[in-house]
């Protein structure tokens, strides 16, 4: 079967009615759609493992549901390019970072500084 690209509205062969024409189609508005569609995907995978996955698991205590939630929403507009490097502090003093790379490829970080500050007290 075929369908409709959206963008170019050239038909183009979809396998199965699920998939839509923008898809498959090459277009370059269509590979974009694409690119960034598959990068929300993985992005949504790093952000479980990195700030849903437990403490055990990567060293860092699990963010709220609805803190993943505005992670996700945070990736989404990083991978749309609509924003550029982004950190955001979270509430166990752990920052995560968000950026798209030279290579086009989604970086997704979560890091905590340990400061340890001391002084000479002089009696
Ligand atoms: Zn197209």
């Amino acid at each position: 079967m075929t369908k409709e690209c959206e963008y170019c509205g050239q038909q183009v062969r979809v396998p199965n009615d699920s998939v839509d024409g923008w898809e498959m189609c090459r277009c370059a508005e269509a590979r974009q759609r694409q690119r960034y569609e598959s990068l929300v995907l993985e992005g949504a995978e790093l952000i479980d493992e990195i700030f849903a996955a437990p403490e055990e698991d990567c060293g860092f205590a699990p963010v709220s549901e609805y803190g993943v939630d505005m992670l996700r929403g945070i990736m989404r507009e990083v991978a749309q390019q609509n924003v550029g490097a982004v950190t955001v502090g979270l509430p166990d003093g752990s920052k995560a970072a968000m950026r798209i790379n030279g290579s086009g490829e989604l970086e997704i970080s979560r890091s905590k500084r340990r400061k340890i500050a001391n002084s000479t007290n002089a009696h």
